[in-house]
């Protein structure tokens, strides 16, 4: 693997099923990233973007090859036990915003800040920030069901970055935005990923 690399996959494979059921979704995946990079995935659908994805960010393992993340090689470490370090190196941004319905805006993005215990008026203070950045601090205090597509995508960004990760993993964050949203929401994740020094994994079919 690359010395400098913040994210390096070595022949990494991944089989869904068993027996005559097993499906090969990545084949012999190596790949590496460098911190601070900007780098897309782009393939078909069912091509294994989003199994990669989740693979990179440790939200699901694989059987054979290598993988390290932030200078870590996680290869043998269980999906539970890297909670903690996901929590803290990763940003997750899925295609559809996977906002918590019952927390208001403002709540779901405090969420990966109370979880590694910062002080709630702090955490709220930095919510609220990301949320005047990305011009909804009026919806703040208002649930998802409550908010437009765009709205809650870019609350889910906030909610990504609002721990400032090294990494951010975006996965079609756009896919379900029109154009203006889409592109409103990678601008300012390219400009948040850029002031950050943070490395952007986003796949989209979208350049
Ligand atoms: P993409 O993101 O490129 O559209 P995915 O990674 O979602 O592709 O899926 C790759 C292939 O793996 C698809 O054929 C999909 O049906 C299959 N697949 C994805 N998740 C599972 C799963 N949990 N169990 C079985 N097959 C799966």
């Amino acid at each position: 693997m690359n010395g400098d690399a913040i994210i390096g996959l070595e022949n990494v494979e991944k089989t869904y099923g068993f027996g005559n059921n097993a499906f090969r979704v990545l084949k012999n995946i190596s790949l590496s990233v460098n911190a601070g990079e900007i780098v897309s995935v782009v393939g078909p659908s069912g091509a294994g973007k989003s199994t990669l994805m989740n693979i990179i960010g440790c939200l699901d393992g694989f059987e054979s090859g290598r993988l390290a993340v932030g200078g870590r090689d996680v290869t043998n470490h269980s999906v539970e036990t890297l909670s903690d370090f996901r929590n803290r190196h990763i940003g997750f941004i899925f295609q559809l915003h996977n906002l918590l319905p019952e927390f208001t805006a403002v709540e779901n993005v405090m969420m990966p800040l109370l979880i590694r215990r910062v002080k709630k008026s702090e955490a709220r203070e930095r919510a609220m920030r990301l949320l005047r950045r990305f011009n909804i601090e009026d919806r703040a205090h208002h649930k998802p069901a409550e908010m437009s597509g765009g709205e809650c995508q870019r609350a889910a960004v906030a909610r990504a970055i609002v721990g400032d990760p090294d990494i951010i993993l975006a996965d079609e964050p756009t896919g379900s935005l029109d154009r203006a949203n889409s592109q409103m929401l990678v601008e300012t994740l390219f400009e948040i990923g850029k002031e950050r020094d943070a490395t952007i994994v986003i796949v989209t079919h979208d350049s």
